[in-house]
């Protein structure tokens, strides 16, 4: 699969350690071999670094490795294809999946600079996955995990025959977390958000996991409730010294058609 420049629309090549276009636009590779294409009037955004080490250290526990290898086995029959991981963060999940050529996107430069130190065989980019770098119909697996996503662009870079998978929380997913932060509670909201796309299959899958206090607080950094939640809910949070969490994830595939 060939990158887009981003500037031009043309095609970029490998050239020693830059990615080239025919018109001499020039994107070099970071020290740790992610690649830059973002366009430069979008200011650097995403999850900081501080975001970056606590998504890392609670992912690496491998609380939600089930999920992984669940997305990886759906994804097994397109292993001869070309694979994008929209919105990859640090790459928990992109490095394990199946695909004769794997790429991570996602708009935080420090997650991907991670994901590239840890995990040579993906081509890590730095890019905005709601106008990705990329040809149309290039890929024949695209995962979208608990990350935003415009059903245009996923339309525009899936082949006919390509498949979509979309994982986002289930309805309890981290409900002993909440119920610790709030009051009263509610349910995750799971409601289809695709209009083209034809729905193939659906699977709550779920498993507890024990969390001691430490990545406790790691977990608690990486849910939307960390930016919404009082100083007497942060505190319950910081008493406790272990506790047993329902992860739960809703995970959908789509295609083109049926
Ligand atoms: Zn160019």
């Amino acid at each position: 699969m060939k990158l887009k420049c981003p500037v031009c629309g043309k095609p970029l090549e490998p050239i020693h350690r830059s990615f080239v276009c025919e018109n001499r636009h020039t994107f070099d590779f970071a020290k740790s071999g992610y690649i830059n294409l973002l366009n430069s009037n979008s200011a650097s955004h995403g999850d900081n670094k501080e975001m970056t080490k606590a998504r890392t250290a609670f992912l690496n526990t491998d609380s939600y490795r089930f999920l992984r290898d669940f997305i990886g086995n759906l994804l097994r029959e397109k292993q001869d294809d070309v694979f994008l991981d929209l919105g990859c963060g640090e790459g928990y999940y992109t490095r394990s999946m199946p695909g004769k050529e794997r790429y991570g996107f996602d708009i935080s430069k420090d997650m991907v600079n991670y994901a590239a130190k840890k995990d040579k065989e993906t081509l890590y980019v730095v890019a905005s996955i709601f106008d990705l770098p990329v040809f149309d119909a290039c890929a024949g697996a695209v995962l979208t995990c608990f990350a935003p996503c415009k059903e245009e662009e996923i339309l525009r870079v899936l082949k006919d025959d390509g498949i979509f998978v979309f994982v986002s929380p289930g309805p309890n997913h981290l409900k002993e977390l909440k119920e610790v932060l709030y009051e009263t509670t509610y349910e995750n909201e799971t409601e289809q958000r695709f209009h083209t796309l034809k729905m193939d299959q659906e699977h709550l899958i779920r498993a507890p996991f024990a969390v001691e206090h430490d990545n406790l607080m790691n977990l608690f950094m990486m849910t939307p409730y960390y930016y919404h939640t009082g100083s007497e809910g942060k505190k319950k949070l910081e008493d406790i010294a272990s506790i047993s969490i329902t992860a739960e994830f809703l995970v959908r595939t789509y295609r083109k058609q049926l």
